[in-house]
């Protein structure tokens, strides 16, 4: 007998999440994973490592509340906003009963999580322009609706006024989880400040994109402190690591807090300029809205394109096997010399 048929029979059909670090490559310039290009030093100052850590650091969570505008009874530390995730669906569904809605094409880890968890999942799509179909989802029956505002990979973002109609209709029916993994370059669409008003909204953040910290596993849950005291029954029992707290306290500091926007401004400048060279070629049909630190682009012949910069030692992220995204090929904004080398071989492949 084979060690695979002990495993839970969902999990033998698992396919799992196909991160950029899993799909691999090789190159000097990787703009395959979102990530920040440059890398800031931090030095420890806790080195208790003897003890186990807090279950919620105390001055992570308020700086992250303070950083956020919320209250410290709003915030939940998570490994990573992947873990986030994957709590919510093990705290709000029933595997077998329950399932959770996602509005696809939209980030693969909602559908990995809740296949690892044996829970149903329901799909509503985006519609001709990439937009949320909101009358569909005042009616959907699920118990968590996941949406991912900037979009990845597709930019989008969220009409407010939309989303409060779908909060009403969904009150006491379904958790509705807004993903803002990239929110800090589009900050003022943040939708944060409606759960006030709707205790069954959640919204995930991570330090992973515009802190540039990865490396670093750390993202947040904020919202109503009922809704954190649920997940904090399920969430692992030290889910943060001593010098993780230690170093995204400093990340959240006044200091840590004016580099990360002097990089969200940077990177945003040379993410229009990007938008602005793929506009203006040939063999791209079409580029996605740009919100986050990437940029999606349909090209006429994205295969040899993807190749062709791979070959120049590039690393994109290829779409273009994925239903509604064929030809598209994601750009992650990567620093003014990775992005001039970038530009220039695309500039160069769309003369040929
Ligand atoms: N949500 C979205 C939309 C993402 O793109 C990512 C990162 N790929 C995550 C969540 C996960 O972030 P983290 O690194 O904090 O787990």
């Amino acid at each position: 007998m084979s060690l695979e048929k002990l495993a839970r029979e969902n999990v033998q059909k698992l396919t799992p999440y196909q991160s950029a670090r899993r799909i691999g490559g090789s190159g000097e310039v990787w703009l395959n994973a979102n990530e920040s290009p440059d890398c800031q030093a931090f030095s420890l100052s806790d080195n208790e490592l003897n003890r186990y850590p807090e279950f919620q650091p105390e001055a992570l969570i308020d700086g992250y509340a303070s950083y956020a505008g919320v209250d410290s009874s709003q915030v939940l530390a998570s490994r990573g906003a992947d873990e986030a995730i994957e709590v919510l669906i093990r705290t709000f569904c029933e595997p077998g009963v329950d399932r959770i809605l996602i509005c696809p094409p939209t980030y693969g880890m909602y559908t990995v999580s809740a296949e690892t968890i044996g829970v149903e999942i329901a799909k509503l799509e985006l519609d001709a322009q990439f937009n949320v179909d909101y009358d569909g989802l005042c009616q959907a029956d699920a118990k968590l609706i996941f949406l991912c505002a900037p979009n990845n990979p597709t930019g989008n973002m969220l009409d407010h006024d939309k989303l409060c109609q779908v909060l009403e209709a969904q009150r006491d029916k379904a958790i509705v989880v807004v993903d803002e993994a990239y929110i800090e370059f589009i900050p003022e669409q943040t939708v944060v400040p409606l759960i006030k008003r709707y205790p069954n909204l959640v919204v995930t953040r991570t330090l992973s994109k515009a802190f540039a910290l990865a490396g670093l596993r750390c993202g947040f849950t904020v919202a109503d402190p009922e809704v954190i005291a649920l997940m904090m029954k399920v969430i692992a029992p030290y889910p943060v690591p001593r010098p993780i707290a230690d170093i995204a306290t400093q990340a959240l500091s006044a200091e840590g807090l004016d580099v990360m926007r002097s990089r969200v401004s940077e990177l945003n400048r040379l993410r229009s300029e990007a938008v602005d060279t793929l506009s203006g070629l040939k063999m791209v049909s079409e580029v996605f809205p740009a919100t986050g630190n990437y940029v999606l682009a349909r090209f006429s012949d994205s295969a040899s394109v993807f190749k062709a910069m791979g070959e120049r030692g590039i690393v994109l992220r290829d779409f273009a096997n994925k239903p509604r995204l064929e030809g598209c090929i994601r750009i992650s904004i990567g620093d003014a010399s990775e992005m001039a080398q970038t530009l220039a071989a695309l500039r160069e492949l769309d003369a040929l």
